[in-house]
């Protein structure tokens, strides 16, 4: 595959006591080499399950994955635990929402920085710390030298999430998954982390999957976005194209909660009725149709039986034709 990130028809389901759920249904997707890909959702809608499946990190004993994922050309899916091991903190690292979950409060910030440094080298202790301080520099704590030494707990929250930054990109890798990396922190601070992100995307030169139910993260973060419902992709494009011209009325609903994000869509739509489905029994046809005010407004095709697919490239996974896209986006959401 010419992609350097390529998902296809990626289905994970989990065994419950309830029944299977299936958190990842039929996904597909591309990304290139320095770019960033904005994933978007509701929780629940599988935007997670899907990166812990490209890092591997699903028990194998309760969930079922098919499909394919390769990363540069090297096929992830089916791979043994010692592959992904080597590329893990790597090849890929992965930021999470939490920082002092992932940061262990027994072992300094710059022990946890060299840790997979001295591991997928080989470097030494001492070459080890250099680094941790090196990477506390890039990431903008200021006396590193200092800082290096000291506990999760002695940083405050917004420092935190730098050093879990630091630590993810301690290797070059050339993929790195952000789980809502700002979600935790306030709007300031939020700023600041996606600046960083981007600056330091320049340099590594890393593809980066960036993980948000908020378009506002994504929408001068991303390259582009992929928007995802009841553990399907129902829109993808461009983030311009999808700020501007989106074409599935999920995408409406998501975006009419964000009124002031574009100076094109500034006045709010009611927020969207009704709750995710349960993905235990997910609903036939469109997963949306319990949802959507244009249910069956297509001749020839039923939103209630026929499920809707998403071409790769520019596209929607909704029945209405291109002028009803067009159109009822105009109508519902373009300022009156
Ligand atoms: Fe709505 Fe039908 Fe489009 Fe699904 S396929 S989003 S139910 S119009
Ligand atoms: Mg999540």
């Amino acid at each position: 595959p010419d992609s350097f990130l390529s998902v296809r028809d990626l289905h994970v389901r989990f065994s419950t006591e309830d029944g299977v759920v299936k958190a990842v249904d039929g996904l597909s997707f591309d990304l290139e080499r320095g770019k960033t890909l904005g994933i978007v959702g509701e929780s629940g809608s599988g935007k997670s399950v899907t990166n812990l499946a490209v890092l591997g990190l699903h028990n194998p004993k309760s969930t079922e994955i098919t499909g394919e994922i390769t990363l540069d050309g090297e096929t992830l899916t089916g791979a043994r635990e010692k592959t992904l091991e080597k590329l893990r903190g790597n090849k890929m690292a992965m930021i999470f929402q939490d920082a002092l979950a992932a940061l262990s409060p027994y072992y300094t910030v710059g022990r946890q920085i060299a840790e997979p440094f001295i591991k997928h080298t080989g470097a030494s202790k001492r070459e080890g710390r250099q680094r941790a301080i090196e990477m506390l520099t890039k990431v903008g704590i200021p006396q590193p030298n200092l800082r290096v030494d000291d506990y999760p707990h002695q940083f405050s929250g917004g420092m935190r999430q730098r050093a879990m930054i630091a630590m993810a990109l301690v290797c070059n890798p050339a993929l790195l998954i952000a789980d809502e990396p700002t979600t935790a922190l306030d709007v300031t601070v939020q700023a600041q982390i996606l600046d960083l992100l981007k600056d330091l995307q320049q340099e590594f030169g890393s593809a980066i999957i960036l993980i948000t139910h908020d378009l506002g993260v994504v929408a001068n973060t991303a390259d582009d976005l992929l928007v995802m419902y009841a553990g399907r992709a129902v829109e993808r494009g461009s983030v311009k194209e999808i700020l501007t011209q989106p074409q599935h009325p999920y995408t409406w609903g998501l975006l009419s909660s964000m009124p002031r994000l574009s100076s094109d869509v500034n006045e709010a739509l009611n927020p969207i009725p009704g709750a995710p489905p349960s993905l235990l029994d997910p609903p036939t046809g469109c997963a949306f149709h319990p949802r959507c005010g244009f249910v069956d407004e297509v001749a020839g095709a039923s939103c209630t039986g026929d499920r809707p697919s998403l071409a790769l490239g520019r596209a929607a996974a909704c029945h209405l034709n291109a002028e009803q896209k067009q159109t009822f986006f105009t109508e519902q959401i373009k300022p009156r």
